[in-house]
This record gives C-alpha cells, structure tokens and sequence, in this order.
C-alpha cells in the first residue's frame, strides 16, 4: 500500500498548493460515503473522505428528541454494520425490531392486503427502524479512531483522470492523487455530471412528508403501509417508546398543505383517511416531530465506474441509484454496494492493485442486477398503485390477496427485503 506523501507543488509559487498520495479518496459524507471510507480504511487502504459536511461529529440523538430521518434497515444493512463493527456500538435501546408488516390496498376490502411475518418465515426478524443520526454519530466515532482515514470538510472543484489514476483539485487549495476515487456524494452527484456519466431520470411528481407520532395503542412491532385511491402511499413504522414514523407519499401541494397542519388538523385527517384504519391499528397519534417533505424520483446511472476516459471511479449510493421510498430500500441497496465493493477489494488477487480495471468491473456487473431489480419493483408497484383506472384497480388489489395466500411468494419477497450479502 502507498503511504501518504505531502509535498510542495511548485506550480504556484504564490500560492503553495498541498499536494498528497493516498490509495483510495471517497467524495461524499452520507451515511453510505462514511460506511465505505471507514470500510477501506479497514481494509488498509489509506482513505481520505471528502465532503462539505464533515467538519462535526453528528451528535448523538438524546432522550425524548426523535430526528424525523429514520430509516429501515434490512438484514444486509446489519450484516454490513456488524462487519464495520458498528452494529454493537448503535444505542440499540434506540432502534425498533419489524417483526410483522401489513400493507393494505386501496378498495378498502378485507381481502385486498398483504401480512408478512418473521415468524411464518422462519426469520427472527424483518428489518429494524432507526434514526439516521444514530448510525451517523456511530460512524463519525469509529472513524476517529481509524488510522488509516483522514477526512476533509472540503469540496472537489477539478477532478483529472487518466489510466494511473486520479488527481483532485479541491476549493481549499489541496491537491490530492489517488488510485481510486469513490462517489458518494448524493441523487444530485457533482461527480457523475463532471465526468458525463449519463443517467435515466424520472420525476415522480411526489414528495414525502415525514413526522413522528405517539401512538394510543402498542403498534405490535409491525410496519403498516396503506395504498390510498390517487395514488398517495402511508407507511407508518414503528419505534421504540410506543412511537411511529410516517412516510406519507403524495403530490408536492398536498405535501405542503401537510406541513401547515397543526395537532388538530392532524388528528381530522388521519382518522378520516384509509377508512379510519391508521386509528383503530395504532389509536390517537400525537405528533412528536416537526414534520418534513422530500421531492421523490427515479434515477439510475447508465454506469457504476468511470467511462474508458477516466477509468478510476466507481459509483455508490444515491450518486448511482435513486428509488422511490415505498420498499424503504434506497440506502439499504446502497450499503450494498459498500459491501460488494469491500469483499472484491478485500479478496482481490495480490498482483491487482484496488484500481485495477478487472475489479471495478466485477463491481459493476455484480451492482447491476440487485439494483435493476430493486428500482424495477418499487418503480411498477408505485405506479400500479397509482393508476387511476378499474382494471389497475382491481388487478393491484388482488394482487396483494393472491400473494397473501401464496407462502413462496410471501417467503420469496422477504427474501429480497432482507437481501443477500455475506462476507468471508
Ligand atoms: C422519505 C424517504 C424515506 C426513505 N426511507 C428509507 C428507508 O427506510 N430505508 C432505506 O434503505 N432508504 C430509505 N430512503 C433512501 C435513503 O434516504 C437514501 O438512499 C440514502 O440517504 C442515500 O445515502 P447516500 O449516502 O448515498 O446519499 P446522501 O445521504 O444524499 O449523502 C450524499 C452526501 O454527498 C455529499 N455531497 C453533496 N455534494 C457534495 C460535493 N459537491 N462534494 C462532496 N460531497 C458532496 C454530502 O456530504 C451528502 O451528505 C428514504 C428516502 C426518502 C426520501
């Protein structure tokens, strides 16, 4: 491995400019950028992380203080976590088990939904609910304590490639030489629009409001998810302490008529909605958050790794794929291609380096069917259930009965929700 080297560039002699050699440089500082520098680094690779939101720790959610971003983790996500050895660290007092959920459709019938359960599936669990700040705070402790990680509040303004490597200009004045560059750095990645990666982009025309609510009665360690007539999807997963999250999906001026609500006009609403059924499942809700909304849309890079012109660059996260929140799959698929890309550096031939063209390609083809499948399911599932015509109507609603009724179709979607990961 290189080591880090810090010399004088002579180009401006005005100004000196920094100049250093590490192996790998992650751009990025979101939940999936921070897993993946830590895992390099652990892996012995001198890593700097780069982002323009690094300067603090993200302090530890406390107390009654519920963060509004919370998100489901699926079993891949653990796995990935505990090979970081960040899963022990989390404050699991903090985190909920799913062990049921049921998701209902939008006619209102008895029939038209569907019950997974960890328990008819053999599984001792189906996800787990928890903050993001929880696992962001875990990650920044872990990472102080990592030698061979540097990070840098800093942005990327140039970025020059070529078959040895990779050279960044950053708006502080450093220069930085890498083997490898990772993006990390979001839906909107500067990276991938510097270097002309193309990318299929679809508005859903939707944006989803979050908030987190006290709830009258136990919500049982279940994830409920009503489809509602027009299209608007209500998920509500549960927290510890008697709590639950929502992620109600709708049209961006609903969204904010959402945001205006008080109390009152809050508990109005949800009662008469999805025939009252959020009410008799989980009582009266108490709003214990300011609520949010985020804009929803689809995107998937047309590549994971750099084109022939600038070969060093791999894609993760939300700068190669974007989902509707519907399968609460979007980072989990994304803490994925942290672990793929960590087991093939991890168990790569000694004679290949980590920028070697044969892996980033064997990262590429092995991202590609995981994630095509992901964005293929939750992108029809949301527009089935927002199509407004009778054959759709009916044809979605008995679909979540005929599944219901089918143990390998049931055991066969818990698989994927779970997903596949493993580490050697
Ligand atoms: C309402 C909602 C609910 C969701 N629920 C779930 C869920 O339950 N489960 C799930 O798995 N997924 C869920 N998702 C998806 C999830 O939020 C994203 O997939 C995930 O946050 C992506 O993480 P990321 O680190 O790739 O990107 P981000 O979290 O967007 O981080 C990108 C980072 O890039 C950095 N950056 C930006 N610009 C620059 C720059 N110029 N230079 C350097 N760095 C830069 C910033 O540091 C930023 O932190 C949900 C999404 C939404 C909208």
């Amino acid at each position: 491995m290189s080591e880090v080297h810090e010399k004088i560039s002579t180009k401006s002699p005005l100004h000196p400019i920094k100049s250093r050699t590490v192996d790998v440089v992650v751009i990025g500082g979101g939940i999936v950028g921070k897993a993946c520098a830590l895992g390099l680094a652990q892996l012995g690779l001198h890593t700097i992380e780069i982002a323009p939101d690094l300067g603090q720790t993200v302090p530890s959610p406390q107390g009654d203080q519920w963060s509004q971003r919370v998100y489901a983790f699926s079993l891949s996500t653990q796995k990935l976590l505990a090979h970081l050895q960040i899963w022990d660290a989390l404050d699991h007092s903090r985190m909920q088990v799913v062990r049921d959920m049921r998701i209902y459709g939008d006619r209102g019938e008895k029939d038209d939904q569907l019950h997974l359960s960890a328990f008819e599936a053999g599984t001792p669990q189906l996800a787990w609910i928890g903050e993001s700040n929880l696992v962001e705070h875990t990650l920044d402790q872990a990472s102080r304590f990592q030698n061979k990680l540097e990070r840098l509040t800093d942005v990327v303004e140039k970025i020059d490639t070529d078959h040895d490597g990779v050279t960044l200009t950053l708006k502080n004045g450093g220069v930085i030489q890498a083997q490898l560059v990772i993006a990390a750095d979001g839906a909107n990645s500067p990276i991938r629009s510097e270097l002309g990666i193309s990318a299929s982009e679809e508005s859903y025309s939707q944006s989803a409001v979050v908030a987190n609510w006290i709830c009258s009665y136990p919500h049982l360690e279940t994830a409920f998810q009503w489809f509602l007539p027009g299209g608007d999807i209500i998920a509500m997963l549960p927290l510890p302490n008697k709590q639950v999250s929502m992620v109600w999906s709708t049209s961006p001026e609903n969204a904010s008529a959402l945001l205006k609500l008080d109390q009152n006009g809050w508990s109005d609403l949800l009662s008469s909605i999805a025939n009252a059924a959020i009410g008799k499942q989980l009582g009266e809700l108490t709003l214990n958050s300011t609520p949010a909304a985020f804009p929803l849309r689809k995107m998937r890079a047309d590549r994971f790794i750099g084109p022939e012109s600038a070969p060093k660059i791999v894609l993760i996260g939300d700068a190669a794929h974007v989902m509707h929140p519907l399968a609460g799959q979007g980072l989990n698929l994304g803490l994925r291609d942290v672990a793929v890309l960590l087991n093939i550096l991890g168990k790569r031939e000694a004679f290949r380096s980590a920028s070697d063209p044969v892996l980033l390609r064997r990262y590429e083809r092995q991202r590609q069917g995981d994630t095509t499948a992901l964005l293929w399911v939750t992108d029809k599932l949301k527009k089935l259930f927002s199509a407004s015509g009778n054959p759709e109507r009916q044809l979605r609603n008995w679909g979540l009965g005929l599944v219901n009724r089918s143990h390998f179709m049931k055991q066969r979607l818990i698989e994927r929700a779970l997903g596949e990961i493993d580490f050697e």
